[in-house]
């Protein structure tokens, strides 16, 4: 079986007080981890501190990561880095990302092999805006951000792909079950005719896109949601809710 994985990304959001007292507040929550693993995602300027109070158990994620190993990349940190900061995790291909710092397929492909390639986990995000799924070409999209993925990573053992609908994005519109199930499942057979059967059986696709505590029992339920990607609702104490949708 897959273990449940819920990611909390707080965008550029919060202060050293503020992200603090998150961290007091998941360090004295119950999590069990062998329900769900759990990454955190601060902004890079409080990746450190995150990682010197959080507790072990729980991970820590960088918001992005540049394709080379060091250099002068003005602004940009390395996958090297990151490790060597025992920062684990990091986040390619998300929307804000791809709409408003216009990176494309080609530059995610490569930052997520440099990740890989520096030892980092991925949280690889793909989904399709409102007047994409209006004109039925989600899954489509949806496959055409992993296809350029999958030209440059032959090991998918430490991807998490996060399906985030953009029209879900911090709108306070969650796709539906059904929704959110249709697009998973279409992700999971892709990912058995294009890489593997064993790496779709293995690979868990997560959802995001305005979860709260309200929806996250129900999504958590279908069989292709293997947990979620949380943006705004993991700034605030119902994040553990959310961690523990499945038990
Ligand atoms: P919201 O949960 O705020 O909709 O954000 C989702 C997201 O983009 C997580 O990466």
């Amino acid at each position: 079986a897959r273990q449940f994985f819920v990611g909390g990304n707080f965008k550029m959001n919060g202060t050293i007080k503020s992200i603090t007292d998150i961290v007091h507040n998941l360090n004295n929550a119950l999590l069990d981890p062998k329900t769900a693993e759990v990454v955190l995602s601060p902004p890079a300027l409080f990746l450190l501190l995150v990682r010197e109070h959080l507790k072990p158990e729980i991970e820590v994620c960088s918001q992005n990561v540049f394709d080379k190993p060091n250099g002068a990349f003005t602004g940009e940190i390395s996958a090297e880095q990151l490790s060597d900061s025992k920062i684990t995790w990091a986040l390619c291909g998300h929307s804000e990302r791809r709409v408003i710092l216009k990176e494309d397929d080609t530059f995610i492909a490569s930052k997520t092999k440099a990740a890989l390639d520096g030892g980092l986990g991925v949280i690889l995000c793909c989904g399709e805006t409102l007047e994409q799924r209006e004109a039925n070409q989600t899954i489509e999209v949806v496959t055409t951000q992993l296809s350029a993925i999958a030209s440059k990573t032959k090991d998918w053992s430490k991807v998490v792909i996060a399906y985030e609908p953009v029209w879900a994005i911090g709108t306070g519109k969650v796709a539906t079950t059904e929704q959110a199930q249709e697009v998973h499942a279409a992700i999971r057979k892709w990912l058995g005719e294009t890489v593997s059967k064993e790496v779709a059986e293995k690979t868990r696709i997560i959802y995001g896109g305005s979860v709260s505590e309200k929806n996250c029992k129900e999504l958590a339920k279908q069989s292709d949601i293997d947990g979620f990607l949380v943006g705004g609702a993991s700034l605030k104490p119902a994040f553990v809710d959310i961690i523990n949708a499945k038990q």
